[in-house]
């Protein structure tokens, strides 16, 4: 399977949260906005359960929706367990999981 193409969307200058609050060239949403829509959207669709929307798009137990992303490419598995999450995550918990493999500079400090 394919990840699937989205379409290109341009910011309008308003905010996309609906309230029709101006925000910067170049930016969807005002500063926790896009959270906020987020919310919004969860509820409305799936009565604030995201077990709802996974089964909604066909994820569940028997069917991982992280496996997916990581079989697509656009999220990685942790190279020394199997944690899995955004490139940026994964980094993120490299350091805190396993002791700053990359770029060590607390080496010897606790000594
Ligand atoms: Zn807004
Ligand atoms: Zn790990």
């Amino acid at each position: 399977m394919t990840q699937k193409t989205l379409p290109s969307l341009t910011p309008t200058g308003t905010c996309w949260c609906g309230y029709a609050r101006k925000v910067g060239t170049g930016s969807f949403f005002a500063p926790g906005h896009d959270k906020v829509a987020e919310a919004a959207l969860l509820a409305v669709e799936y009565g604030s359960s995201v077990a709802q929307l996974l089964r909604g798009h066909g994820y569940g137990p028997g069917h991982s929706v992280s496996a997916r992303a990581v079989s697509e490419g656009v999220w990685l598995t942790c190279t020394a367990c199997d944690y899995v999450g955004a490139p940026a995550s994964v980094a993120n918990h490299t350091k805190k999981a396993h002791g700053a493999v990359i770029g060590d500079q607390a080496q010897g400090a606790d000594r």
